[in-house]
């Protein structure tokens, strides 16, 4: 997804790509990519701007916020990408100057877009900060660490005092 900004034509490009997976690097332990990539949208360029408009389909595998099992995640979401070249000549104070449309620019060089990091940004920001296997995952029971959804303990800590908490406020009573 490497575009010489002087092959887009007038009228746009188009374009509907899979791209493998090891071009984006997302391969933690708590969230991965499984296979390709799918981009597709159209670059359009005025005079040195590149802008891309499009979607992206990324197969994921992350870990239950409550099970902290691995389960399949589809992010699907749109894309809009706002190249800007890097200016070789600013003058002094220039880049002090934050607008705010600055935040979604991406700055290219050598005549050149790159869609591979911003899409990756993209993906990242579209993969939920809670995400459950299950709408009613059950969790791991803080008590004897048992997966309550396939395994119920029994334990019935409802409203107790964490154990660590506990242990807590004994050393505080022995302070006093
Ligand atoms: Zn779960
Ligand atoms: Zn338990």
């Amino acid at each position: 997804m490497i575009f010489e900004i002087e092959e887009i034509p007038e009228g746009g490009l188009n374009f509907d790509v899979l791209v493998g997976k090891d071009h984006f690097e997302i391969d933690q332990s708590d969230c991965a990519l499984t296979d390709a990539v799918k981009v597709r949208g159209k670059l359009t360029r005025i005079e040195r701007e590149v802008c891309f408009s499009g979607d992206l389909e990324a197969p994921l595998l992350v870990t239950c916020t409550r099970c902290l099992k691995l389960f399949p995640l589809q992010v699907k979401n749109i894309v809009r990408i706002h190249f800007v070249p890097r200016e070789k000549k600013s003058s002094p104070g220039s880049e002090v100057e934050i607008k705010e449309t600055d935040i979604e620019q991406e700055i290219y060089e050598e005549n050149r877009v790159d869609l591979h990091g911003p899409i990756r940004d993209q993906i990242l920001l579209d993969v939920p900060l809670i995400r459950l296997c299950q709408d009613d995952c059950k969790g791991i029971c803080p008590e004897c660490g048992n997966d309550r959804n396939s395994d119920p303990c029994g334990c019935e800590n409802d409203g107790q005092i964490d154990p660590r908490f506990a242990v807590l406020q004994k050393l505080k009573e022995k302070m006093k």
